[in-house]
This record gives C-alpha cells, structure tokens and sequence, in this order.
C-alpha cells in the first residue's frame, strides 16, 4: 500500500504522520515550535518529516496543513495572521530539503479532506467540516470535490460576521465574526461579558487568563447560573452560523471537529432546536449535525491523502 507524510503545522507544535492510503497512521511524530518565524518553523518541519521518512522511507509524497491563506499550486503562504507571514516560500524550502513532492494547503481544508474522505462525512457528497478551537476552520466539500475558491479562499466560514455591530473583535480584525463568537474562545468572552450579571459566580475566583471554555461548558452542565447564561449566549451564535452554513451550502452533512466530541451531546441537544428554527429555506432537520470522528488526525490524514492525490489543484475536475 502506498504511503505519504501528512503533516499538521499548529502554532504550538507541528505532527507528522506516516498515513496509509486507505487513511491509517502508522506512526507519528510531534514537536513543539518555539517561535514562530520561518526559520525555525522550517527547521521543525525538517526534524519531524525527517523522522517520519525513516519510518517509511518509500512514502511517495508530503502534505502540509499549514493556518492562513495558502496557494495550494506553489505551496507558499500567501497571508498568516497566526504565524505572521506573508508570501512565507514554505513548498519550496521544503522542496529544496525532501526528494519527494511537496503540497501544502490550509490546514482546515486538509482535515475537511480527511473527514471528509475517511471520516464522519465518508458516505455523504455535499458535506461541510467545522473545527471549534481557538478559531474556527472550515471546509466545503460541494459533489464530492473540496472547494478552493479563486484565491484558495473557499471555506473561511470563521470570518463571515453574525454580530457586526455588537459583537467581539476577531483576530482578522472585523467585529463579530462567527470565530470570535462561537469558537471556544468564543465561549470564553461570553462568560466575561455577561459576569457583571453575575458578580458572586464560582467561575469568576478563577484568574482570568485560566478560565477555559471546557471550565465554563463543565459548571453549564452543573447548572451555575453565570456558566449557563454565557452558554446560551454561546449556543445562540453557533445556531446562526450553522443556519447560515446551511442556507449558503445546504450541505448533507455538518461535522464538528476540534475538541468538541466531550462535549458532544450538550452541545447538539442545545443546539439543533435553534438552527432547525433558523432554516427557513430548505426542510428543516434535512442536514445532519454530528461531531468529527477522526479528532486531531484529521489535518494529518487529510494532508496525506492530498499529498497521495497529487495536490489539492490536481483534484480538481478538469474542464473540457
Ligand atoms: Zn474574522
């Protein structure tokens, strides 16, 4: 069975698998980034993909799942906020060090590709990958084929706005994106803003830079008041963005992935009512909500598969 390296470049720390063609890992190898500037992340990459070849010295290809705007054609980084790059040459330095082809595309996209190929979505055509982290990534997979757009930008759902006006500010800049409000993150600024509701709340002993959106979905669960009512918040801005997912793609299928699945039936018992009340276009409950089931393999078995594919723009239809 043939072999490819699939990578996921995070920014704390880059994996690098050994994938099978049938979408297994046979091995994995994890550092963590110290900094952040080209350099020392290409080195990184160099260290773990070095040791992922010795384990499969016959993998014919290697694919990148890298944060930010990314030409999937030359591999390069065009624009990310995260690591702060721009026009950042990551196929071709990693062309210059490897003997095997190179590819490299948003990380999101590379795990929509795995889910979508091996995981909750393999059975479906029209299907659409969320990860809530930090962020939210996503990916469209529209008749089978993963969308790209004109400039490699299909899928940004974290940055379309559903709070323009009274919403949080978005690392991308815009106030009230989808990410600011319902990532976990999202979740985080929910609880803060509605604490002055709540000045005797548990959830406020805690220091500010520890108060995690896994902590405030757990007191939820318990009932604490404060928790309940920044999950709610929290809930409601997802609906919106699912509803608007729904009414843009109308996909078979949305899968959440990205730390969620703990979660998973708290959050989808909450939130399936509300997006079923906001689908106005299509049957409601037409589209199924479920969690991601390949977790944080995702991006690597989908940077894999890419690579084994031969790139993201060589699977695109051809035109005739
Ligand atoms: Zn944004």
């Amino acid at each position: 069975m043939r072999t490819a390296i699939g990578v996921d470049l995070g920014g704390s720390h880059v994996t690098a698998a050994v994938v099978g063609e049938d979408g297994t890992i046979r091995s994995q190898h994890e550092q963590d980034l110290e900094d952040l500037r080209f350099e020392s992340v290409i080195a990184a990459l160099d260290t773990t993909i070095g040791m992922a070849l010795h384990d499969a010295a016959d993998a014919v290809a290697i694919g990148i799942g890298s944060p930010g705007n990314i030409d999937a054609a030359s591999g390069a980084v065009l624009y990310s906020p995260n690591f702060g790059w721009e026009n950042a040459p990551l196929g071709e330095a990693l062309r210059k060090r490897f003997q095997v082809p190179v590819f490299v595309a948003n990380d999101a996209r590379c795990a929509t590709l795995g889910e979508h190929t091996f995981g909750a979505g393999k059975q479906t055509k029209d299907f659409v990958l969320l990860t809530l982290g930090t962020g939210i990534g996503g990916g469209i997979v529209a008749r089978g084929a993963l969308l790209l757009g004109n400039r490699w930008g299909a899928g940004e759902i974290g940055h379309h706005q559903i709070r323009p006006r009274d919403g949080f500010v978005c690392a991308c800049g815009k106030i009230g994106c989808f990410e600011a409000q319902a990532s976990g993150t999202g979740l985080i600024r929910h609880a803060f803003a509605v604490a002055p509701s709540f000045p005797r709340s548990p959830l406020l002993d805690v220091a500010r830079d520890k108060l995690s959106s896994k902590k405030i979905r757990r007191a939820a669960q318990a009932g604490d008041q404060h928790a309940v009512a920044a999950w709610k918040n929290f809930i409601g801005d997802l609906a919106i963005g699912l509803a608007n997912v729904i009414a843009f793609t109308n996909p078979e299928m949305i899968a959440l992935g990205g730390g969620v699945s703990s979660a998973a039936d708290f959050m989808l018992d909450a939130v399936v009512p509300i997006v079923d009340e906001l689908t106005t276009m299509v049957p409601k409950g037409t589209t199924q909500i479920v969690v991601a089931t390949l977790g944080n393999d995702a991006g690597q078995v989908g940077a894999a598969t890419m690579a084994l594919r031969g790139g993201l723009a060589a699977a695109l239809p051809v035109a005739v």
